[in-house]
């Protein structure tokens, strides 16, 4: 009598756009350690962020949207804070706990009194003094055009570099979450609306919504400053929104996507060190978002031993906003990409399940400010700048 043997389980791998694929291209190693690992979950700073000021963000629309708060600015205290704590308590539930100084988690009474020495009442730290300028700068002119909030995409592919009986899957799965702006609101929007005056300065968009009766638009928010053209976080990004209306499109109810917009929220407040870097590529002509004018002065005659000067509004929404046409080339291109992307995850995978090893399997890729803010770097091989520890 022939026993017969039990099958694998069949499993698609499923990787999210942001959580998974970006966050891999910044550190092969990190994203190990941080996804992988048995290790209690700890988040850097800047992946940390970037789920919080989504969740603000979405929370946000939802109250805007069901008490009628159409009158901005919101106060931080009575609205803001609320939105803030909730999007915490969720993070919380799925085990992403605030880096240190990033956000008070202070709620009030003796039950929770935060960890800051005056712990009294609530601090607006780094995460607060952001997500108010998100909310306040963006919301008035974002949330009227908001038709679908936190869309839900996914998407099946074939494996790449597929191998029978060495691969795990012959598919996996891509996802991610949006928000969608329709035609039908961007018409119907107010003409003082900046989003709607920066997509008609845009020539791309003006050429494509010609050919169109109805279209849409997706969304997504960045918790960093608008990275360099040509950088690799530039071109990621555009992959990213790109892969995001492929997965739209597959949707039933969907009409064709014109552009993604991405909104990168530090760059409504600047601290010292982000404004020594823009400092830098404003030098070196490097950004595509020049200051002209008396933000340029401010910005060449600023020492950085003095405060950050106060730059224009217009400038910093600006810089915060950046519209990505959908063309087809690139859309397959990025698909391409992130295929094999996920071909080089899966190649880690088998290499440290055939035992070569945790910093064998998956690569360094050391770049500072990645590495100085990474909770694994005493116990990295190849950190950028040493494995001495240094403040975030
Ligand atoms: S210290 Fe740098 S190279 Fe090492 S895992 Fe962290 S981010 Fe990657
Ligand atoms: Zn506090």
């Amino acid at each position: 009598m022939s026993l017969s043997v039990r099958s694998k389980p069949y499993i698609i791998p499923e990787y999210s756009l942001t959580g998974d694929l970006l966050s891999y291209l910044t550190c092969p190693l990190q994203y190990r350690y941080q996804n992988k690992a048995t290790l209690p979950p700890s988040m850097p700073v800047q992946l940390w962020f970037g789920n919080f000021i989504h969740g603000v963000m979405e929370e946000a629309y939802l109250r805007w949207d069901e008490h009628h708060w159409k009158d901005f600015p919101w106060d931080w205290e009575t609205q803001i804070r609320p939105v803030e704590l909730e999007i915490n308590k969720r993070m919380r539930s799925r085990g992403l706990n605030p880096p240190p100084n990033l956000f008070c988690t202070f709620e009030g009474g003796n039950d929770n009194p935060g960890l800051c020495p005056d712990h009294h009442h609530p601090h607006k730290l780094v995460a607060s003094i952001r997500a108010e300028k998100a909310i306040n700068t963006w919301g008035p002119h974002l949330f009227p055009l908001i038709d679908d909030a936190e869309v839900r995409l996914k998407g099946i592919r074939d494996m790449p570099r597929y191998q029978k009986d060495v691969s795990r899957s012959n598919y996996y799965g891509v996802t991610g979450i949006v928000d969608v702006l329709s035609s039908v609101q961007l018409e119907e929007a107010t003409p003082d609306n900046l989003i709607i005056k920066y997509l008609h300065r845009n020539p791309e968009f003006k050429k494509k919504i010609r050919k169109l009766d109805s279209y849409e638009i997706i969304v997504d928010y960045k918790g960093m400053n608008r990275p360099v053209p040509g950088s690799p976080s530039w071109l990621h990004h555009q992959w990213q929104v790109q892969t995001y209306a492929w997965l739209r499109s597959l949707q039933p109810d969907s009409k064709p996507v014109l552009v993604g917009i991405l909104f990168y929220i530090n760059e409504l407040h600047r601290f010292k060190k982000d404004l020594e870097e823009l400092k830098g590529e404003v030098i070196n002509h490097q950004t595509d978002i020049m200051p002209d004018g008396d933000d340029l002065e401010l910005l060449m005659n600023w020492k950085s031993r003095t405060s950050p000067p106060d730059l224009s509004q217009s400038y910093q929404n600006l810089r915060s906003i950046r519209i990505i046409p959908i063309e087809d080339d690139s859309l397959h291109e990025s698909l391409r990409a992130f295929d094999s992307v996920v071909g080089d995850i899966e190649e880690n995978i088998n290499c440290e399940v055939d035992g070569c090893g945790i910093q064998n399997s998956w690569n360094p890729q050391p770049e500072r400010r990645t590495c100085d803010a990474c909770d694994f770097r005493t116990f990295c091989s190849n950190p950028a700048g040493g494995t001495k520890p240094t403040v975030p």
